[in-house]
């Protein structure tokens, strides 16, 4: 994945200031399922939910359509913004935007 300008510092700043489940949870209604959280997937239709996220790893998984990744990844593909754009933007929020 090419970070472009945006040094590793910063993104680990951001990584560790954010929680994946606050931000996913701002664009999808999450229930609990044991260790994880569940949600009908953003990037595919589904009526029963597969799109799961582990607030312990701090990623996200679709058993749908295959999505997963990071903070960032999810960002990145339901914005559609670009990875600095994705960075920027959670830099100047500061992980405290309330809904
Ligand atoms: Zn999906």
């Amino acid at each position: 994945m090419g970070h472009g300008l945006i040094s590793d510092d910063i993104i680990d700043q951001i990584r560790g200031r954010i929680d994946i489940t606050d931000i996913v949870g701002h664009h999808v209604s999450l229930t609990k399922a044991g260790q994880n959280l569940k949600g009908l997937c953003p990037f595919h239709q589904e009526k029963t939910p597969s799109f799961t996220v582990s607030p312990s790893r701090q990623i996200f998984h679709c058993f749908g359509c295959g999505a997963g990744g990071n903070v960032f990844t999810f960002l990145t593909r339901l914005t559609g913004a670009s990875f600095p754009e994705v960075i920027r933007d959670l830099g100047q929020k500061g992980g405290n935007r309330s809904a």
